[in-house]
Protein backbone atom coordinates (compact mmCIF):
# COMPACT_ATOMS: atom_id res chain seq x y z
CA UNK A 1 0.00 0.00 0.00
CA UNK A 2 2.07 3.03 -1.26
CA UNK A 3 0.61 6.81 -0.70
CA UNK A 4 0.23 8.64 -3.53
CA UNK A 5 -0.68 12.03 -3.50
CA UNK A 6 -0.52 12.90 -6.74
CA UNK A 7 -3.35 9.79 -7.63
CA UNK A 8 -5.51 11.68 -5.25
CA UNK A 9 -5.52 14.56 -7.61
CA UNK A 10 -8.10 13.21 -9.81
CA UNK A 11 -11.88 12.05 -9.97
CA UNK A 12 -13.53 9.76 -8.07
CA UNK A 13 -16.82 8.17 -8.32
CA UNK A 14 -16.56 8.29 -4.03
CA UNK A 15 -14.51 9.97 -1.68
CA UNK A 16 -14.62 8.85 2.20
CA UNK A 17 -14.03 11.32 4.51
CA UNK A 18 -12.27 9.01 7.78
CA UNK A 19 -9.93 5.81 7.75
CA UNK A 20 -11.61 4.95 11.30
CA UNK A 21 -13.41 1.60 10.71
CA UNK A 22 -16.50 2.99 9.13
CA UNK A 23 -14.93 4.83 5.99
CA UNK A 24 -12.43 1.55 5.95
CA UNK A 25 -15.42 -0.12 5.38
CA UNK A 26 -17.48 1.68 3.15
CA UNK A 27 -14.05 2.52 0.55
CA UNK A 28 -13.61 -1.38 0.79
CA UNK A 29 -17.12 -2.25 -0.21
CA UNK A 30 -17.67 0.48 -2.82
CA UNK A 31 -13.97 -0.76 -4.30
CA UNK A 32 -15.09 -4.38 -4.58
CA UNK A 33 -18.23 -3.36 -6.21
CA UNK A 34 -15.94 -1.72 -9.02
CA UNK A 35 -16.47 2.25 -8.16
CA UNK A 36 -13.34 4.79 -8.21
CA UNK A 37 -12.95 5.45 -4.61
CA UNK A 38 -10.52 7.60 -2.54
CA UNK A 39 -10.42 7.57 1.38
CA UNK A 40 -8.18 10.26 3.23
CA UNK A 41 -7.56 10.48 6.96
CA UNK A 42 -6.60 13.91 8.16
CA UNK A 43 -4.36 11.46 11.00
CA UNK A 44 -3.45 7.88 11.26
CA UNK A 45 -5.58 5.06 9.54
CA UNK A 46 -7.56 4.43 12.90
CA UNK A 47 -6.18 7.02 15.07
CA UNK A 48 -9.60 8.11 15.94
CA UNK A 49 -12.12 6.15 17.92
CA UNK A 50 -11.20 3.00 16.06
CA UNK A 51 -7.75 2.05 17.77
CA UNK A 52 -9.17 2.95 20.91
CA UNK A 53 -11.95 0.52 21.48
CA UNK A 54 -12.41 -2.54 24.19
CA UNK A 55 -11.28 -4.44 20.93
CA UNK A 56 -14.38 -6.96 21.36
CA UNK A 57 -16.00 -8.85 18.34
CA UNK A 58 -19.17 -9.36 19.81
CA UNK A 59 -22.94 -9.17 19.73
CA UNK A 60 -23.27 -7.42 22.85
CA UNK A 61 -24.84 -9.37 25.71
CA UNK A 62 -25.65 -5.88 27.78
CA UNK A 63 -28.02 -4.89 24.90
CA UNK A 64 -30.12 -7.86 25.63
CA UNK A 65 -31.17 -6.16 28.66
CA UNK A 66 -32.24 -3.16 26.44
CA UNK A 67 -34.45 -5.44 24.20
CA UNK A 68 -31.94 -4.81 21.21
CA UNK A 69 -32.13 -7.80 19.44
CA UNK A 70 -32.13 -6.96 16.12
CA UNK A 71 -28.63 -5.18 16.98
CA UNK A 72 -27.23 -8.32 19.36
CA UNK A 73 -28.39 -10.30 16.14
CA UNK A 74 -26.63 -8.12 13.43
CA UNK A 75 -23.06 -8.43 15.49
CA UNK A 76 -23.34 -11.68 16.22
CA UNK A 77 -23.26 -12.99 12.64
CA UNK A 78 -20.80 -10.12 11.79
CA UNK A 79 -18.51 -11.77 14.63
CA UNK A 80 -19.14 -14.80 12.55
CA UNK A 81 -18.23 -13.09 9.68
CA UNK A 82 -15.10 -11.16 10.72
CA UNK A 83 -13.56 -14.84 12.26
CA UNK A 84 -13.25 -16.29 9.20
CA UNK A 85 -12.20 -13.34 6.94
CA UNK A 86 -9.50 -12.05 9.52
CA UNK A 87 -8.98 -14.85 11.73
CA UNK A 88 -5.13 -13.78 12.38
CA UNK A 89 -6.48 -11.00 14.00
CA UNK A 90 -9.90 -11.75 15.57
CA UNK A 91 -9.71 -15.06 18.32
CA UNK A 92 -12.58 -16.33 20.03
CA UNK A 93 -12.30 -15.33 23.62
CA UNK A 94 -14.12 -16.81 26.31
CA UNK A 95 -15.64 -14.74 29.14
CA UNK A 96 -16.77 -16.21 32.56
CA UNK A 97 -19.38 -14.23 34.69
CA UNK A 98 -19.06 -15.00 38.49
CA UNK A 99 -22.57 -14.68 40.79
CA UNK A 100 -22.13 -13.31 43.73
CA UNK A 101 -24.84 -13.25 46.25
CA UNK A 102 -26.69 -10.12 46.26
CA UNK A 103 -25.87 -8.87 42.80
CA UNK A 104 -27.73 -6.38 41.11
CA UNK A 105 -28.54 -9.04 38.28
CA UNK A 106 -29.26 -12.29 39.66
CA UNK A 107 -27.68 -15.82 37.76
CA UNK A 108 -30.85 -16.74 36.55
CA UNK A 109 -30.71 -13.37 34.36
CA UNK A 110 -27.57 -14.09 32.59
CA UNK A 111 -28.48 -17.22 32.08
CA UNK A 112 -31.76 -16.63 30.45
CA UNK A 113 -29.98 -13.66 28.46
CA UNK A 114 -27.39 -16.43 27.63
CA UNK A 115 -29.71 -18.04 26.51
CA UNK A 116 -31.30 -15.84 24.15
CA UNK A 117 -27.26 -14.77 23.04
CA UNK A 118 -26.91 -18.79 22.08
CA UNK A 119 -29.85 -18.56 19.94
CA UNK A 120 -29.34 -15.59 17.97
CA UNK A 121 -25.74 -16.81 17.26
CA UNK A 122 -26.87 -19.74 15.88
CA UNK A 123 -25.34 -21.55 13.40
CA UNK A 124 -22.60 -18.48 13.91
CA UNK A 125 -21.95 -19.55 17.49
CA UNK A 126 -18.45 -20.07 18.09
CA UNK A 127 -19.30 -22.57 21.43
CA UNK A 128 -22.64 -23.14 23.47
CA UNK A 129 -22.38 -20.95 27.24
CA UNK A 130 -22.56 -23.09 30.34
CA UNK A 131 -23.18 -22.86 33.60
CA UNK A 132 -20.27 -23.51 36.19
CA UNK A 133 -20.06 -23.96 39.71
CA UNK A 134 -18.12 -21.81 42.05
CA UNK A 135 -15.27 -23.75 42.31
CA UNK A 136 -15.30 -23.61 38.43
CA UNK A 137 -15.32 -20.42 38.54
CA UNK A 138 -12.54 -19.62 40.68
CA UNK A 139 -10.56 -22.29 38.36
CA UNK A 140 -11.14 -20.27 35.49
CA UNK A 141 -10.57 -17.42 37.35
CA UNK A 142 -8.12 -17.73 40.01
CA UNK A 143 -7.64 -14.08 40.69
CA UNK A 144 -11.47 -13.93 41.80
CA UNK A 145 -12.59 -13.39 45.48
CA UNK A 146 -14.24 -16.53 46.73
CA UNK A 147 -16.46 -14.98 49.22
CA UNK A 148 -20.09 -14.92 48.37
CA UNK A 149 -19.57 -16.20 45.15
CA UNK A 150 -22.60 -18.57 44.11
CA UNK A 151 -21.50 -19.81 40.68
CA UNK A 152 -21.15 -18.53 37.40
CA UNK A 153 -21.10 -18.71 33.37
CA UNK A 154 -18.57 -18.71 30.44
CA UNK A 155 -19.69 -17.65 27.39
CA UNK A 156 -17.52 -16.88 24.16
CA UNK A 157 -16.90 -13.92 21.96
CA UNK A 158 -14.13 -12.37 20.11
CA UNK A 159 -11.17 -10.38 20.58
CA UNK A 160 -9.46 -8.64 18.26
CA UNK A 161 -6.78 -6.16 17.63
CA UNK A 162 -8.45 -3.03 16.46
CA UNK A 163 -6.19 -0.61 14.60
CA UNK A 164 -4.92 -3.58 12.89
CA UNK A 165 -7.99 -4.33 12.22
CA UNK A 166 -8.91 -1.50 10.32
CA UNK A 167 -5.63 -1.04 8.76
CA UNK A 168 -6.37 -4.51 6.80
CA UNK A 169 -9.59 -3.43 5.74
CA UNK A 170 -7.55 0.02 4.19
CA UNK A 171 -5.04 -2.26 2.58
CA UNK A 172 -8.30 -4.71 1.44
CA UNK A 173 -9.42 -1.57 -0.14
CA UNK A 174 -5.98 -0.25 -1.74
CA UNK A 175 -5.26 -3.42 -2.99
CA UNK A 176 -8.74 -3.84 -4.92
CA UNK A 177 -8.02 0.03 -6.54
CA UNK A 178 -8.98 2.53 -3.55
CA UNK A 179 -6.90 5.54 -3.62
CA UNK A 180 -5.79 5.56 0.18
CA UNK A 181 -3.69 8.26 2.42
CA UNK A 182 -3.66 9.12 6.09
CA UNK A 183 -2.49 12.94 6.84
CA UNK A 184 -4.42 14.54 4.24
CA UNK A 185 -7.23 16.63 5.74
CA UNK A 186 -10.98 18.16 4.09
CA UNK A 187 -10.72 21.63 5.10
CA UNK A 188 -13.01 23.20 2.43
CA UNK A 189 -16.34 21.44 0.37
CA UNK A 190 -16.21 22.61 -3.60
CA UNK A 191 -19.54 22.58 -4.93
CA UNK A 192 -21.27 23.14 -8.26
CA UNK A 193 -25.03 24.41 -8.39
CA UNK A 194 -24.82 24.26 -4.25
CA UNK A 195 -23.90 20.50 -4.75
CA UNK A 196 -20.98 19.23 -3.17
CA UNK A 197 -18.34 18.42 -6.11
CA UNK A 198 -15.36 17.56 -3.99
CA UNK A 199 -13.02 18.51 -1.84
CA UNK A 200 -9.81 21.12 -0.69
CA UNK A 201 -7.69 19.18 0.99
CA UNK A 202 -4.44 19.58 3.12
CA UNK A 203 -1.48 17.17 2.89
CA UNK A 204 -0.07 16.93 6.48
CA UNK A 205 3.32 16.01 5.95
CA UNK A 206 4.48 18.20 3.54
CA UNK A 207 1.99 21.16 3.91
CA UNK A 208 1.16 21.22 0.22
CA UNK A 209 -2.74 21.43 -0.97
CA UNK A 210 -5.16 19.40 -3.11
CA UNK A 211 -8.68 19.27 -4.90
CA UNK A 212 -10.21 15.71 -4.66
CA UNK A 213 -13.60 15.70 -7.01
CA UNK A 214 -15.58 13.03 -6.91
CA UNK A 215 -19.51 11.98 -7.43
CA UNK A 216 -20.71 11.44 -3.78
CA UNK A 217 -18.58 12.62 -0.62
CA UNK A 218 -19.16 10.38 2.64
CA UNK A 219 -18.83 11.54 5.92
CA UNK A 220 -17.56 8.80 7.86
CA UNK A 221 -15.71 11.00 10.30
CA UNK A 222 -16.90 9.57 14.07
CA UNK A 223 -16.35 12.31 16.46
CA UNK A 224 -16.17 14.81 14.09
CA UNK A 225 -18.86 14.09 11.85
CA UNK A 226 -20.75 17.37 13.16
CA UNK A 227 -17.64 19.36 12.79
CA UNK A 228 -17.54 18.52 9.02
CA UNK A 229 -21.20 18.56 8.38
CA UNK A 230 -20.86 21.93 9.41
CA UNK A 231 -18.03 22.40 6.99
CA UNK A 232 -19.97 21.82 4.04
CA UNK A 233 -22.98 24.14 5.34
CA UNK A 234 -24.97 21.57 7.38
CA UNK A 235 -26.01 23.29 10.70
CA UNK A 236 -28.82 21.07 10.99
CA UNK A 237 -27.19 19.03 13.40
CA UNK A 238 -25.33 18.27 15.77
CA UNK A 239 -26.49 14.61 15.13
CA UNK A 240 -24.12 13.12 17.83
CA UNK A 241 -23.95 12.80 21.54
CA UNK A 242 -20.48 11.06 22.36
CA UNK A 243 -19.63 9.73 25.41
CA UNK A 244 -15.91 9.07 26.35
CA UNK A 245 -14.69 5.17 27.33
CA UNK A 246 -11.75 4.77 28.97
CA UNK A 247 -9.64 2.05 29.18
CA UNK A 248 -6.24 1.07 31.71
CA UNK A 249 -3.47 -1.59 30.97
CA UNK A 250 -2.22 -3.86 33.49
CA UNK A 251 0.76 -6.54 34.05
CA UNK A 252 -0.61 -9.95 33.37
CA UNK A 253 -2.51 -11.66 36.24
CA UNK A 254 -2.77 -14.78 33.91
CA UNK A 255 -6.26 -14.71 33.03
CA UNK A 256 -7.42 -17.57 30.33
CA UNK A 257 -10.56 -16.47 30.27
CA UNK A 258 -11.71 -12.11 30.23
CA UNK A 259 -14.58 -11.49 32.94
CA UNK A 260 -17.37 -9.88 32.24
CA UNK A 261 -18.73 -7.59 36.32
CA UNK A 262 -20.83 -5.14 37.37
CA UNK A 263 -19.10 -1.57 38.70
CA UNK A 264 -20.00 -1.75 42.44
CA UNK A 265 -20.20 1.90 42.41
CA UNK A 266 -23.14 1.82 39.46
CA UNK A 267 -23.60 -1.49 38.23
CA UNK A 268 -22.41 -0.76 34.87
CA UNK A 269 -20.60 -4.01 33.12
CA UNK A 270 -16.88 -3.51 32.45
CA UNK A 271 -14.27 -6.21 31.27
CA UNK A 272 -11.39 -7.21 32.46
CA UNK A 273 -9.74 -8.92 29.79
CA UNK A 274 -5.80 -10.92 28.94
CA UNK A 275 -4.94 -8.68 26.08
CA UNK A 276 -3.83 -9.51 23.04
CA UNK A 277 -4.52 -12.87 23.42
CA UNK A 278 -5.59 -15.39 26.31
CA UNK A 279 -2.47 -17.67 27.66
CA UNK A 280 0.01 -15.20 25.95
CA UNK A 281 3.52 -15.27 27.04
CA UNK A 282 3.29 -11.83 27.96
CA UNK A 283 -0.52 -10.91 28.04
CA UNK A 284 -1.93 -7.95 29.94
CA UNK A 285 -4.83 -7.49 31.76
CA UNK A 286 -6.87 -4.66 29.92
CA UNK A 287 -9.71 -3.08 32.26
CA UNK A 288 -12.77 -0.93 30.40
CA UNK A 289 -14.45 0.69 30.34
CA UNK A 290 -16.13 4.20 31.30
CA UNK A 291 -19.15 5.61 29.93
CA UNK A 292 -19.23 9.42 30.54
CA UNK A 293 -20.93 12.33 28.61
CA UNK A 294 -18.47 14.54 26.65
CA UNK A 295 -18.46 17.89 24.85
CA UNK A 296 -15.00 18.66 24.43
CA UNK A 297 -13.03 18.63 21.24
CA UNK A 298 -12.60 14.73 20.24
CA UNK A 299 -8.63 15.98 19.11
CA UNK A 300 -8.15 16.36 22.91
CA UNK A 301 -9.05 13.90 24.60
CA UNK A 302 -7.32 11.62 27.61
CA UNK A 303 -8.19 9.43 30.58
CA UNK A 304 -8.76 11.79 33.37
CA UNK A 305 -7.25 10.13 37.04
CA UNK A 306 -11.14 9.77 37.89
CA UNK A 307 -11.42 7.18 34.96
CA UNK A 308 -8.16 5.11 36.09
CA UNK A 309 -9.60 5.41 39.88
CA UNK A 310 -12.93 4.13 38.53
CA UNK A 311 -11.34 1.40 36.79
CA UNK A 312 -9.18 0.08 39.72
CA UNK A 313 -11.91 0.49 41.82
CA UNK A 314 -14.01 -1.75 39.85
CA UNK A 315 -11.17 -4.81 39.36
CA UNK A 316 -10.40 -4.18 42.90
CA UNK A 317 -13.83 -4.82 44.74
CA UNK A 318 -13.76 -8.66 42.94
CA UNK A 319 -9.75 -9.49 42.65
CA UNK A 320 -8.02 -11.03 45.72
CA UNK A 321 -4.76 -9.03 45.08
CA UNK A 322 -5.31 -5.53 44.27
CA UNK A 323 -3.92 -3.33 41.48
CA UNK A 324 -2.56 -0.13 42.89
CA UNK A 325 -2.38 3.25 40.58
CA UNK A 326 1.43 2.89 40.25
CA UNK A 327 0.80 -0.72 38.74
CA UNK A 328 -0.81 1.31 35.56
CA UNK A 329 1.62 0.86 32.20
CA UNK A 330 -0.86 2.82 30.27
CA UNK A 331 -4.14 4.00 29.32
CA UNK A 332 -6.03 4.92 26.55
CA UNK A 333 -9.65 6.96 25.75
CA UNK A 334 -11.75 7.19 22.48
CA UNK A 335 -15.40 8.64 21.56
CA UNK A 336 -18.19 6.79 20.79
CA UNK A 337 -19.86 8.77 18.20
CA UNK A 338 -23.31 7.71 19.61
CA UNK A 339 -26.50 9.02 17.56
CA UNK A 340 -27.77 12.11 19.47
CA UNK A 341 -32.02 11.35 19.80
CA UNK A 342 -31.86 8.91 22.74
CA UNK A 343 -32.22 10.97 26.24
CA UNK A 344 -30.67 8.94 29.44
CA UNK A 345 -27.64 7.08 30.84
CA UNK A 346 -25.09 7.03 28.63
CA UNK A 347 -24.96 3.52 28.06
CA UNK A 348 -28.82 2.86 27.75
CA UNK A 349 -27.25 4.83 24.28
CA UNK A 350 -28.08 2.75 20.95
CA UNK A 351 -25.22 2.03 19.20
CA UNK A 352 -27.19 1.77 15.92
CA UNK A 353 -26.05 3.84 13.19
CA UNK A 354 -27.93 6.19 11.45
CA UNK A 355 -27.56 7.91 7.83
CA UNK A 356 -27.77 11.72 7.18
CA UNK A 357 -28.34 13.45 3.67
CA UNK A 358 -27.26 17.01 3.53
CA UNK A 359 -28.59 19.64 1.18
CA UNK A 360 -25.26 19.44 -0.26
CA UNK A 361 -25.52 15.94 -1.29
CA UNK A 362 -23.40 14.96 1.72
CA UNK A 363 -23.80 11.84 3.23
CA UNK A 364 -22.84 11.01 6.51
CA UNK A 365 -22.96 8.37 8.86
CA UNK A 366 -22.92 8.33 12.66
CA UNK A 367 -23.53 5.40 15.37
CA UNK A 368 -22.41 1.95 15.38
CA UNK A 369 -20.49 -0.35 16.17
CA UNK A 370 -16.99 -1.58 15.17
CA UNK A 371 -18.04 -5.17 15.02
CA UNK A 372 -21.09 -4.09 12.34
CA UNK A 373 -18.92 -2.63 10.22
CA UNK A 374 -19.34 -4.70 7.34
CA UNK A 375 -22.85 -4.37 7.54
CA UNK A 376 -23.05 -0.43 8.06
CA UNK A 377 -20.98 -0.40 4.86
CA UNK A 378 -23.23 -2.39 2.64
CA UNK A 379 -26.29 -0.53 4.01
CA UNK A 380 -24.29 2.97 3.08
CA UNK A 381 -22.95 1.41 -0.35
CA UNK A 382 -26.18 0.44 -1.78
CA UNK A 383 -27.29 4.28 -1.01
CA UNK A 384 -23.75 5.44 -2.29
CA UNK A 385 -24.83 2.70 -5.58
CA UNK A 386 -28.76 4.28 -6.03
CA UNK A 387 -27.43 7.50 -5.92
CA UNK A 388 -24.87 6.89 -8.65
CA UNK A 389 -27.37 5.52 -10.70
CA UNK A 390 -25.49 2.21 -10.68
CA UNK A 391 -26.79 -1.35 -9.69
CA UNK A 392 -23.88 -3.25 -8.21
CA UNK A 393 -24.39 -6.11 -5.42
CA UNK A 394 -22.38 -6.07 -2.18
CA UNK A 395 -18.96 -8.35 -2.77
CA UNK A 396 -18.15 -8.28 1.28
CA UNK A 397 -20.04 -11.11 2.91
CA UNK A 398 -17.71 -13.77 2.95
CA UNK A 399 -14.59 -11.37 1.40
CA UNK A 400 -10.96 -12.45 2.95
CA UNK A 401 -8.97 -9.54 4.51
CA UNK A 402 -5.47 -8.69 4.05
CA UNK A 403 -3.22 -10.88 5.23
CA UNK A 404 -5.74 -14.01 6.23
CA UNK A 405 -4.55 -17.48 5.04
CA UNK A 406 -5.92 -19.28 2.38
CA UNK A 407 -5.51 -22.37 4.60
CA UNK A 408 -7.69 -23.00 7.47
CA UNK A 409 -6.02 -20.79 10.29
CA UNK A 410 -5.40 -23.96 12.78
CA UNK A 411 -3.48 -26.00 10.13
CA UNK A 412 -1.88 -22.30 8.06
CA UNK A 413 -0.63 -21.24 11.85
CA UNK A 414 1.15 -24.04 13.21
CA UNK A 415 3.29 -24.67 9.33
CA UNK A 416 3.59 -20.96 9.06
CA UNK A 417 5.35 -20.54 12.56
CA UNK A 418 7.50 -23.80 11.58
CA UNK A 419 8.57 -22.19 8.18
CA UNK A 420 9.26 -18.83 9.61
CA UNK A 421 11.55 -20.40 12.77
CA UNK A 422 13.38 -22.58 9.70
CA UNK A 423 13.83 -20.42 6.85
CA UNK A 424 14.63 -17.13 9.30
CA UNK A 425 16.05 -18.56 12.01
CA UNK A 426 13.42 -16.78 14.49
CA UNK A 427 12.42 -18.20 17.83
CA UNK A 428 9.05 -20.07 17.53
CA UNK A 429 8.13 -17.23 20.16
CA UNK A 430 8.64 -14.71 17.47
CA UNK A 431 7.41 -16.40 14.79
CA UNK A 432 4.51 -16.87 16.51
CA UNK A 433 4.15 -13.03 17.02
CA UNK A 434 4.74 -12.02 13.20
CA UNK A 435 1.81 -14.83 11.87
CA UNK A 436 -1.05 -13.61 14.67
CA UNK A 437 0.04 -9.96 13.94
CA UNK A 438 0.92 -10.14 10.11
CA UNK A 439 -0.99 -13.60 8.99
CA UNK A 440 -0.13 -14.54 5.33
CA UNK A 441 2.26 -11.49 5.27
CA UNK A 442 4.80 -12.71 8.01
CA UNK A 443 6.74 -14.32 5.77
CA UNK A 444 6.90 -10.36 3.93
CA UNK A 445 7.76 -9.06 7.23
CA UNK A 446 10.42 -11.69 8.08
CA UNK A 447 12.38 -11.57 4.74
CA UNK A 448 13.80 -8.14 5.55
CA UNK A 449 16.16 -9.89 7.84
CA UNK A 450 17.92 -11.49 5.06
CA UNK A 451 19.32 -8.31 4.34
CA UNK A 452 19.10 -6.58 7.95
CA UNK A 453 19.82 -9.73 10.51
CA UNK A 454 20.02 -7.24 13.33
CA UNK A 455 16.25 -6.30 12.80
CA UNK A 456 15.90 -9.90 14.78
CA UNK A 457 15.84 -7.82 17.74
CA UNK A 458 13.50 -6.94 19.96
CA UNK A 459 12.06 -3.40 20.22
CA UNK A 460 12.19 -3.32 23.89
CA UNK A 461 13.32 -5.99 26.25
CA UNK A 462 10.25 -8.02 27.46
CA UNK A 463 8.15 -7.15 24.66
CA UNK A 464 7.39 -9.36 21.20
CA UNK A 465 7.54 -6.68 19.08
CA UNK A 466 10.41 -6.81 16.06
CA UNK A 467 12.59 -3.98 14.71
CA UNK A 468 11.97 -5.71 11.43
CA UNK A 469 8.40 -5.05 11.05
CA UNK A 470 9.40 -0.74 11.25
CA UNK A 471 10.89 -1.51 7.88
CA UNK A 472 7.64 -3.55 6.62
CA UNK A 473 5.64 -0.70 8.54
CA UNK A 474 7.30 1.82 6.48
CA UNK A 475 7.36 0.59 3.38
CA UNK A 476 3.62 -1.78 3.17
CA UNK A 477 1.98 0.11 5.83
CA UNK A 478 1.90 3.90 5.66
CA UNK A 479 3.57 4.23 8.85
CA UNK A 480 4.71 8.18 9.27
CA UNK A 481 5.04 9.29 12.80
CA UNK A 482 6.28 7.68 15.85
CA UNK A 483 2.53 7.13 16.95
CA UNK A 484 1.41 5.34 13.83
CA UNK A 485 4.72 2.34 14.61
CA UNK A 486 4.11 2.39 18.26
CA UNK A 487 0.46 2.62 18.79
CA UNK A 488 -1.17 1.38 15.78
CA UNK A 489 0.99 -0.51 13.68
CA UNK A 490 2.18 -2.05 16.70
CA UNK A 491 0.70 -1.72 20.03
CA UNK A 492 3.85 -1.04 21.82
CA UNK A 493 3.17 2.50 23.06
CA UNK A 494 0.28 1.40 24.54
CA UNK A 495 1.55 -0.34 27.55
CA UNK A 496 5.07 1.50 27.20
CA UNK A 497 3.89 5.12 26.83
CA UNK A 498 7.65 6.55 27.87
CA UNK A 499 8.26 5.32 24.22
CA UNK A 500 6.51 7.68 22.55
CA UNK A 501 8.19 10.60 24.20
CA UNK A 502 11.55 9.13 24.46
CA UNK A 503 11.97 6.48 21.27
CA UNK A 504 14.29 8.09 18.50
CA UNK A 505 12.69 6.58 15.08
CA UNK A 506 15.57 5.57 13.28
CA UNK A 507 12.78 6.27 10.08
CA UNK A 508 12.59 9.23 8.60
CA UNK A 509 8.63 10.43 7.02
CA UNK A 510 8.63 8.60 3.74
CA UNK A 511 5.87 10.54 2.11
C1 LIG B 1 -14.15 3.19 24.63
C2 LIG B 1 -14.80 2.53 23.46
C3 LIG B 1 -14.89 1.15 23.42
C4 LIG B 1 -15.51 0.53 22.33
N1 LIG B 1 -15.48 -0.83 22.27
C5 LIG B 1 -16.04 -1.45 21.22
C6 LIG B 1 -15.94 -2.86 21.13
O1 LIG B 1 -15.32 -3.53 21.96
N2 LIG B 1 -16.54 -3.46 20.07
C7 LIG B 1 -17.23 -2.75 19.14
O2 LIG B 1 -17.79 -3.35 18.24
N3 LIG B 1 -17.29 -1.39 19.17
C8 LIG B 1 -16.69 -0.74 20.19
N4 LIG B 1 -16.70 0.62 20.25
C9 LIG B 1 -17.32 1.38 19.14
C10 LIG B 1 -16.35 1.50 17.96
O3 LIG B 1 -15.02 1.56 18.39
C11 LIG B 1 -16.70 2.73 17.13
O4 LIG B 1 -18.06 2.67 16.78
C12 LIG B 1 -15.88 2.80 15.85
O5 LIG B 1 -14.51 2.64 16.09
C13 LIG B 1 -16.12 4.15 15.17
O6 LIG B 1 -15.35 4.18 14.00
P1 LIG B 1 -15.45 5.40 13.01
O7 LIG B 1 -14.69 5.04 11.80
O8 LIG B 1 -16.88 5.79 12.82
O9 LIG B 1 -14.76 6.63 13.78
P2 LIG B 1 -13.19 6.88 14.01
O10 LIG B 1 -12.45 5.64 14.23
O11 LIG B 1 -13.09 7.92 15.06
O12 LIG B 1 -12.70 7.46 12.62
C14 LIG B 1 -13.01 8.76 12.19
C15 LIG B 1 -11.80 9.28 11.43
O13 LIG B 1 -12.16 10.49 10.75
C16 LIG B 1 -10.98 11.27 10.64
N5 LIG B 1 -11.31 12.66 10.32
C17 LIG B 1 -11.92 13.58 11.11
N6 LIG B 1 -12.06 14.75 10.45
C18 LIG B 1 -11.52 14.58 9.21
C19 LIG B 1 -11.35 15.43 8.08
N7 LIG B 1 -11.74 16.72 8.10
N8 LIG B 1 -10.74 14.94 6.97
C20 LIG B 1 -10.32 13.63 6.96
N9 LIG B 1 -10.46 12.79 8.01
C21 LIG B 1 -11.06 13.24 9.11
C22 LIG B 1 -10.34 11.10 12.03
O14 LIG B 1 -8.95 11.39 12.00
C23 LIG B 1 -10.63 9.63 12.34
O15 LIG B 1 -9.54 8.77 12.06
C24 LIG B 1 -16.07 1.29 21.29
C25 LIG B 1 -15.98 2.68 21.33
C26 LIG B 1 -15.34 3.30 22.40
C27 LIG B 1 -15.18 4.78 22.43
Amino acid sequence: MQRSIEQLQARFDLLVLGGGITGAGVALDAALRGLRVALIDKGDFGGGTSSVSSKLVHGGLRYLEQAQFRLVYEALHERGRLLASAPHLVHPLPFVIPFYTGAAVPGWKWRLGLCLYDALAGACNIRRSSRLSSHGVVQQAPILRSQGLSGGAKYFDAQMDDARLCLAVIKTAAREGACVANYVEAVAFEKTAGIISGVRAINRVRGSELRIDARQVVNATGPWVDAVCRLAGDDSGPHLRPTKGAHILLPGCGLTAALLLLHPRDRRVFFVMPWPRPGEERAKTLIGTTDTDYDGSPDSLAPSGEDVAYLLEGYNHFAKEPFSASDVLGSFAGLRPLIRDRPGEPSARSREFRIFNSPTGLLSVAGGKYTTFRSMAETITDRIVERLGRRLPCKTRMFPLDGAPLLPWTKFVSAAIASLVTRHDLSESAARHLVYRYGSHGDEVAAYLERQPALAAQVVEGEPDLKVEFAYQQDHEMAILPADYLLRRTRLGLVRPQLLDSFAMSIEPTA
